[in-house]
């Protein structure tokens, strides 16, 4: 199953809050947030590190659960 790794901005549209892991062509990340079709992503050989930090704690537990 492939993943990507999504970011999730604050209200003001403008600052990043942290990046979810999403599966393929969800748009809700794995710990159940809604994801704006426009947001920035990363795939998901960039998760653990620095370029997806801070990254979901829900999302990296699911994440890990899932891939081998
Ligand atoms: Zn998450």
């Amino acid at each position: 199953m492939r993943h990507r790794i999504v970011a999730e901005r604050l209200p003001d549209g403008d600052m990043l809050k942290e990046w979810h892991m999403a599966r393929a062509d969800e748009q809700v990340s794995m710990c159940g947030r809604d994801l704006a079709e426009n947001a920035d992503e990363l795939p998901d050989d960039a998760w653990g590190t620095n370029r997806a930090r801070p990254f979901c704690h829900t999302c990296g537990a699911l994440y890990l659960r899932e891939v081998p």
